[in-house]
């Protein structure tokens, strides 16, 4: 049997002046080096130390994957692409990163000034480098074939990546598996308007499970397998989080951040998080988009 020397290594991007808040993975094979996820524009200097120290350089790349092209997740994906590097998208997100206008334009709404400190603009990616990979679709680089996994609930353009290689499974879950308060199993839920679908996320939620990954990836931070239940407490905390928000849409109408922020430490408690992780990791930004973010998802849905 020839062993592949597949090697994972995320690489801490210190997105937000934080650590463990978003990776992009380092997917090596021989002499191939494939990068899921760029990270956000404003992160390229950690980017590029983090591949310094894996010795090697941004033109040595020979591929970009992205699970969305949320800032977070792609807004690099300008500066890393080149004739030896393309990117591969899901097909409702692809036209975005030859043509990145709209996409900075409405995160400029939403994050306003803070935008170029915390995340950055992504600049165009030449449009004959960028293409759309179906669900189901498969992108072969050196001797990895990534499987796309159209996983929907948090955008309306995700895909998670598989690759199997050597008897094992690994996904590359983006956002589609939560994300993780480190040094904890906690899971939090960015439910984002205008594209958050509690339905189609816990769908995607057992996709992820169907594939009896060994390795789960998140973006937002790290690795986590299937057998620790995180995916189950992902599920379980999402719909908690849409009941508690749905009752405050209902019979407050409008967002009460503090009733909101307490609940959720309430919650966070039980999982052993301290109250003050928990507000480094998640800003009053964060309750108001998932407040949002359900909002607009209930406007869609039609109630009973
Ligand atoms: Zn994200």
């Amino acid at each position: 049997m020839t062993l592949s020397n597949l090697r994972v290594l995320p690489l801490d991007l210190g997105y937000m002046g934080q650590d463990e808040s978003a990776a992009a993975f380092l997917v090596s094979m021989g002499d191939t080096r494939i990068l899921v996820e760029s990270g956000p524009a404003a992160c390229i200097h950690r980017l590029q130390e983090g591949l310094r120290a894996a010795s090697m350089t941004i033109e040595q790349l020979d591929g970009l994957l992205v699970t969305h092209i949320h800032l977070d997740h792609a807004g690099a994906s300008g500066l890393l692409t080149s004739e030896r590097c393309h990117v591969y998208a899901h097909p409702r997100g692809a036209k975005h990163l030859a043509d990145p206008e709209r996409l900075n334009a409405s995160a400029y709404r939403v994050f306003g000034s803070a935008l170029d400190l915390e995340l950055g603009r992504m600049e165009p990616n030449h449009p004959d480098r960028v293409h759309e990979i179906p669900d189901g679709g498969s992108v072969t680089l050196g001797g990895m074939t990534f499987e796309a996994l159209e996983t929907l609930g948090h955008a309306s353009h995700h895909h998670a990546w598989i690759l199997r290689q050597d008897g094992e499974v690994h996904v590359f879950c983006g956002d589609a598996a939560g994300m993780r308060i480190p040094g904890t199993a906690f899971p939090t839920i960015p439910m984002v308007p205008p594209e958050f679908d509690l339905h189609a996320w816990t769908e995607s939620l057992e996709m992820i499970r169907r594939t009896n990954a060994d390795s789960l990836w998140l973006t937002h931070f790290g690795h986590v397998t299937i057998e620790s239940g995180f995916l189950d407490d992902v599920e379980l905390e999402m719909h908690a989080e849409v009941d508690f928000l749905t009752d405050m849409i209902i019979n407050d109408e409008m967002h009460l951040p503090e009733r909101h922020r307490a609940w959720h430490q309430d919650r966070a408690e039980a999982h052993g998080v301290p109250a003050e992780i928990l507000e480094v990791h998640c800003r009053p930004a964060f309750y108001r988009a998932n407040y949002d973010g359900v909002s607009r998802w209930l406007s869609k849905t039609t109630k009973p």
